[in-house]
């Protein structure tokens, strides 16, 4: 439980952090995925970059119809953010449902989604809502839309040096809702449901039903062709392969994938 030792910087500027991210160091915002595997010696970097108050990293705002919000907003102000309810409703409802108080309250978004773990909540509703996300590296910044930034297992599109900055969603996605089943309260979720309807209608994500999130094509097919929501729903398990564990069979999930996408239609009125 004691990591390796390591240098830690906090840089006041996203320019500092980039010139300490250029000499080897890895960012640490909330700390609530990183710390855990430092100390279990899963990650041993020789150096840490505090970005957690970079005053340019953290906030909630529209510009024009798109909501930007920056890397190291936390969980718990975005739950409490009217923006985010009113123009992204299911990050809102997955942001309120991540761990507890506590790690909501250190817990970023942009922590989140460079973590890309296959039962975190952040990335399948960045999936379902068509997000981008902002990078700067040293050459200059780069925009990722959330269907390109989940490679694998803990992997996204990130190079090495890169920071993310902003999220940025297409407003007015106040119907969505997150439906998540976990076996203990405040538990990572075992499956969960991300829906939210844009300007194309209805985008579907899962959460926990393979090595990272991942869109539901055949519930977000049969929606636009007319389908209920439940009918809808039936479509969830196709094309995905939940790993088998303590938590449950492939089977099992499968099911749970079908019963969390209609329980979320559901919640959003779909
Ligand atoms: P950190 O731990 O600081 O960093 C995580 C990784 O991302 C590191 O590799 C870091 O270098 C990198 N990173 C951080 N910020 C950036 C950036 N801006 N640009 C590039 N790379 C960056 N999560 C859920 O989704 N659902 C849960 O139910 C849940 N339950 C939890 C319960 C407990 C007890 C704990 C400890 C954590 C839980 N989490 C859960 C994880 C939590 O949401 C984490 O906060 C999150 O996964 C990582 O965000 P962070 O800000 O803490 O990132």
């Amino acid at each position: 439980m004691i990591p390796e030792a390591f240098t830690y910087e906090r840089a006041t500027t996203v320019a500092e952090a980039l010139e300490h991210m250029g000499a080897g160091a890895l960012p640490l915002a909330g700390g609530h995925s990183l710390l855990p595997a430092l100390k279990l010696r899963l990650s041993a970097p020789e150096a840490l970059v505090d970005i957690a108050r970079i005053p340019e990293l953290s906030g909630i705002r529209l510009d024009g119809g798109t909501l930007v919000i920056g890397a190291c907003t936390r969980h718990n102000a975005i739950a409490a953010s009217a923006e985010v309810a009113a123009n992204a409703a299911v990050l809102a409802a997955a942001a309120g449902e991540i761990g507890d108080q506590q790690v909501r309250n250190r817990g970023t978004i942009g922590g989140s989604l460079a973590q890309a773990d296959p039962h975190g909540d952040l990335p399948a509703v960045a999936l379902a809502l068509g997000a981008e996300i902002v990078v700067v590296n040293a050459g200059g910044t780069r925009t990722i839309a959330a269907d390109d930034f989940f490679v694998d297992y803990f992997t996204t599109a990130l190079e090495e040096g890169e920071l993310i900055t902003e999220i940025r969603i297409p407003g007015g996605q106040s119907q969505g809702a997150y439906a998540k089943f976990n076996r203990r309260s405040a538990d990572w979720a075992l499956m969960a449901a991300a829906v939210s309807k844009g300007s194309s209608g209805w985008r579907v994500a899962l959460c926990g039903a393979g090595p990272t999130a991942v869109r539901a094509p055949g519930v977000e097919a049969a929606l636009a062709s007319g389908a209920s929501p439940a009918d809808a729903a039936a479509h969830a398990s196709e094309g995905i392969s939940p790993e088998a564990d303590l938590g449950g069979s492939t089977e099992y999930k499968s099911h749970l994938a079908t019963v969390m996408v209609k329980r979320a239609l559901a919640a959003a009125g779909a």
